[in-house]
């Protein structure tokens, strides 16, 4: 064994060696051993069953139009079939058989798979490290992917997924394989609530189901009545909900670098409104107002759990929830509030959910008091920018998991 194995290194080492020095005919002579590429890496991204709603196009994934759509089964839908879908003005979905016979499948040059998830948590398909998390275009919310992620994962191997509503992981973010990372949203060039789910190998866009004959890169999923199932849903010990009319919530704003709750300082930017949201109320502020900073927080209710470890949650009412990027930062009373570890919510495109942000740690063991969710007003938009100004406040979720996940601590 041992012999065996230090002659693999050797050869490994040899085959860097040669690919470095560029001598690449070697490499292609057929009996150059080498190591097989990992398959079956990925575990379903959602809770549950949800239909495929467009396939990865096996001829051409680059959204080019060319009459015929393959997919990993060896399915060819052809234009002459007959078109049961458009894009505007471009028939992009054929039927599976001629006549119109068949299935419907979307679409032309499709270079993903689409999932039906509406509004609903969205999982990472592997370990790995989050590369990118932003919008596309951050003047235009109906451009290309949207609000989307991207995981980097080991040999080779990347995931997006787009459409966000939410993205609650950080750049350079170690996430676990199963691990919450956002919200499902209609964000991007988007027809209706859904996740667009990438994989690229080596930069090459790659279908996870497979080419034909060929196995699946999933490892744990399954088809069941109609759908591709991931893990069941979490259950939770408890679950505190804190609303912005109860003492854990707390809102106030900053003047001359000191924090000052209201009341008792007056909060003239803090605006209330009733009948709308958790329990009837909510409150809103300008975004950047001023250049003064508005911000609010909610404190989490430990209640004799030996955790820190939260799902969390957040409702986002249907009024004055205008700002494509609200900011939801971890505190605690030791860092008090973090500068760039914080979850990104599209409040303009929601209305009246609970929305997933995420698993968090939150505090530190020395630092009991005071651990939460911190907002603030300064989302990148300017007061004067109509449309996308305001941000809304009401309640945030704290749940207790059943079963502890693992995810990697941070360093604050
Ligand atoms: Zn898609």
């Amino acid at each position: 064994m041992i012999e065996h194995a230090s002659r693999l290194t050797f050869v490994r080492i040899l085959f860097k060696l040669i690919f470095c020095f560029g001598i690449t005919f070697i490499a292609t002579s057929g009996s150059f051993p080498v190591e097989a590429q990992t398959q079956s890496f990925l575990v379903v991204p959602y809770y549950g069953g949800h239909d495929v709603t467009s396939w990865f196009d096996h001829q051409y994934p680059n959204y080019g139009n060319n009459d015929r759509i393959e997919i990993y089964d060896g399915t060819i839908a052809y234009n002459w079939h007959g078109i049961c879908g458009y894009f505007g003005n471009n028939a992009v979905a054929y039927y599976a058989q001629p006549n119109s016979q068949g299935d419907c499948i979307w679409y032309e040059g499709h270079p993903a798979i689409d999932f039906a998830l509406s509004y609903e948590p969205v999982l990472a398909a592997a370990d790995g490290v989050v590369v990118e998390r932003r919008w596309w275009n951050f003047a235009d919310r109906s451009d290309e992917l949207g609000m989307f992620i991207k995981i980097e994962h080991s040999e080779g191997y990347e995931t997006y997924y787009a459409h966000l509503s939410a993205a609650a992981v950080y750049i350079g973010q170690i996430v676990s394989a199963g691990q919450v990372i956002g919200t499902s949203g209609n964000t991007g060039n988007s027809s209706g609530p859904h996740l667009h789910f990438e994989v690229r190998h080596n930069g090459n866009r790659t279908d996870p189901f497979g080419g034909s004959g060929s196995s699946y890169l999933w490892r744990e999923g399954r088809w069941q009545t109609g759908q591709w199932v991931g893990r069941s849903e979490r259950t939770y010990l408890a679950s505190h909900l804190i609303d912005d009319g109860d003492t854990a919530f707390v809102k106030g704003r900053t003047i001359n670098g000191s924090y000052k709750t209201c009341p008792p300082q007056s909060c003239p930017y803090w605006y209330p409104v009733s009948g709308v949201g958790t329990n009837g109320d909510m409150l809103w502020t300008f975004t950047a107002k001023n250049s003064a900073d508005y911000w609010a927080r909610w404190q989490t209710v430990t209640a004799g759990l030996e955790t820190r470890e939260y799902d969390v949650q957040v409702y986002i009412p249907s009024s004055h929830t205008l700002t494509w990027k609200a900011e939801y930062c971890p505190f605690d009373s030791y860092t008090y509030r973090p500068t760039t570890q914080c979850m990104i919510v599209d409040q303009n495109g929601i209305g009246n959910r609970w929305i997933d942000l995420g698993t968090h740690w939150l505090g530190s063991v020395s630092a009991a008091n005071h651990a939460g969710i911190w907002i603030d007003d300064e989302t990148g938009e300017e007061y004067s920018e109509a449309g996308r100004n305001e941000l809304g406040v009401d309640a945030i979720r704290f749940r207790v998991r059943n079963h502890p996940m693992y995810f990697p601590l941070q360093l604050r």
